[in-house]
This record gives structure tokens, sequence and C-alpha cells, in this order.
């Protein structure tokens, strides 16, 4: 089959290759791959940023259709189109699988950088990773199944927004404007912040519902979330971009009492004003994935239509042109890019 292959550490190293076919392990589904989104992680790992086990086949946001399965899978059969999650491999008996949240696992495996995964024809996962697709949500909408749970764990699971909270979103990324889009659902008006080269975003954030779009090159943030907050700043936070500038600024517009969830990967340690915590009695939430619920969650917002996910998706490309979707995903042009390995030409939203 084919796939695209990191084949050794540090940066580039990429390649199309042909790759030998997975089979399915007893309680595995294989999967022919429809849609992969291509992620921020995917650009750390190709720039030798984070930590990957080559040579192994990236990708991890897939959707797709059973064409096998192992003797022990009863729920799924040849034809079910799926998304699914991606701890592909966990112990099952530690602390935090046993409660429920496997991503915490000290012995979880993930597909696309530790182990093969999406970008590619063929991908196997174990079937109870699985979740079901209604008929009506397509494959592209589905693509953005994995960073929409990400989401609804940030939103929902790990803080709480009530109607009438003001939100800000600083990072108009696919979870920042996914952030945006759930945290409406929950009744917030919402912020989002980004920068000159987010315009494409920020526009879409202003399409999908955000009711104040800030570039926090021509405004100051803190003086917009005042203006809106009554001086007082917003109730949540949710910082999505990863960047130590946006997360000082986060400090800021948070008002006394209210909480900050920081989502977004930083590349490194950080120098922070830890003392805002304390002496604004702040309470910061880490979000890091998913659990279970999370994609249930996901699924149904997708199928009841509540997540404009077409509009996210701003290129769709056959995995022969790789290469130009990483280079619109890093320089900004592209909101999701996404991969389809039975796709010819490419597709560009306008
Ligand atoms: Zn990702
Ligand atoms: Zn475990």
């Amino acid at each position: 089959m084919r796939a695209i292959v990191k084949t050794a550490p540090g940066e580039g190293h990429l390649e199309l290759k042909e790759w030998p076919e997975p089979h399915p392990r007893s309680s595995e589904v294989k999967l022919k791959i429809a849609a992969v989104g291509i992620c921020g992680t995917d650009i750390h790992i190709i720039k030798g940023a984070w930590t990957c086990k080559p040579p192994v086949v990236l990708g991890h946001e897939w959707c797709g259709t059973v064409v096998d399965a192992g003797p022990e899978v009863k729920q799924l059969r040849p034809g079910d189109r799926v998304v699914s999650s991606n701890p592909a491999r966990t112990c099952g008996h530690c602390y935090h699988c046993l409660a429920g949240n496997d991503f915490m696992c000290p012995e979880r495996v993930s597909a696309g950088y530790m182990i093969d995964g999406a970008f590619a024809d063929y991908l196997c996962i174990d079937a109870k990773r699985c979740h079901k697709l209604p008929d009506h949500v397509t494959f592209r909408q589905a693509a953005v199944g994995e960073p929409l749970a990400v989401a609804v764990h940030a939103v929902i699971e790990r803080t709480s927004v009530h109607a009438g909270d003001l939100v800000v979103v600083s990072g108009p990324g696919c979870i920042g404007l996914l952030t945006t889009q759930v945290a409406k659902l929950e009744g917030a008006r919402v912020i989002i912040a980004g920068l000159d080269k987010d315009k494409a975003r920020l526009a879409c954030a202003r399409r999908l519902g955000a009711d104040v779009v800030v570039n926090v090159e021509e405004q100051d943030l803190v003086e917009v979330v005042h203006q809106h907050g009554g001086g007082r700043g917003a109730d949540l936070v949710y910082e999505c971009s990863g960047t130590p500038a946006s997360l000082a600024k986060c400090w800021e517009a948070v008002r006394k009492e209210g909480t900050l969830a920081p989502l977004g990967v930083y590349p490194g340690p950080i120098t922070t004003d830890f003392n805002k915590i304390m002496m604004k009695e702040l309470r910061v939430a880490g979000s890091y994935g998913y659990v279970w619920t999370s994609w249930q969650r996901a699924v149904q917002l997708l199928s009841d239509g509540k997540i404009r996910a077409d509009e996210l998706i701003s290129h769709e490309f056959p995995l022969e042109q790789y290469e130009q979707a990483f280079r619109v995903t890093q320089d900004g042009t592209g909101i999701k890019v996404v991969l389809s390995p039975e796709l010819r030409n490419p597709r560009v939203a306008v």
C-alpha cells in the first residue's frame, strides 16, 4: 500500500513509499482510510520537534470503512463507516485506564508517531476505539472528529461553560475554531484572538459565530476583553496557540476567580507569570486528548449538524501531494487540511 513515512529522526526525512499492508489482530478492525486531518503535531514531527519512532507512518486523525475484522470483533463488520480515537494501545489495567481516562495511561501507544498511523491506504485499530458514523455524516466532516473530541473534552469535560459566560479563545487554529463552536453551543459569548497571519482563520471564526474577532497585532486583546466583560475580564480563557506571548495575554484576560485552560503545546519550558494563579485565585485546567464520552458527544454533534465541519476544511489533497498539504498547513493559508487517499485532484475551498 501507499504510505507517508517518517524514515529517520530530525527535520524532514518524509517519503511517500510502498509499505506493508497491516493485518488486524484478533480485537482489531482493518480500515480503508477515507480522510485524515493534518494536525499541528504532524508539523512538529516533521520538524523533528516531537518524539516519534521512525520509520513510522504519520497521521493520527482518521476515518474510514471497515474492510476486515479480527475474530474477537463483534460490534463492527465490513462496510461500517467509522471514526476512531487514538490511544492505539493502552495497558487496560492501570489507575487511569480503569478510571476511564486511558489517554493518561503510562503505557499509551499512539498511532501516527509511535506506531504506524493513517497517512496510508489502510490502518488497523482496536475495534473498541471506533465510533460508527451515521450515513449522513460525510468522511470529510468526520475528518475533524479527533480535534472536535479534543474541544469537547476541554469545554465540556475539563471546564464548565455556562450560558452568558464570556469566553476567550486565543489561537484560531482548528482546535481554537472548534473550541469556539462548542463554547457557543454551551451558550457563551466568545472572543477569538489571532495574528496577522491568521486572517483566513479569523474570517472563518466570524462565519462560525464568534461574537468578537481580534487581531492582536492591531488591537489590544485585554482592552477588548474588558470592554465586553464589564471591566472584570473573561470567565474562561482557552489558550490554543501554544505560544508564550499568547499565554502572557491570557493571564491578563481571565477575570479574578476565573478559569484558564491551556490546550496548546509549548515549544519547551517557558517563563510565565505564575503568581497570577495565586493572586487572582484562578483555576487552571489542563486538557490533553479526550475520553470515550468526548467522542460520543463529538459524533452526536456532527450527526445533529451542530458543528460546521465543512467550513473548517480548506484543502483536500491526494496522498501524492502531501508536500503541498503540509506547506499550506504550516504557512497558515489552510484552516484544516485533509489528505484523502482516494482523491485524484486537490479540492480547495474558496
Ligand atoms: Zn493532532
Ligand atoms: Zn493503562
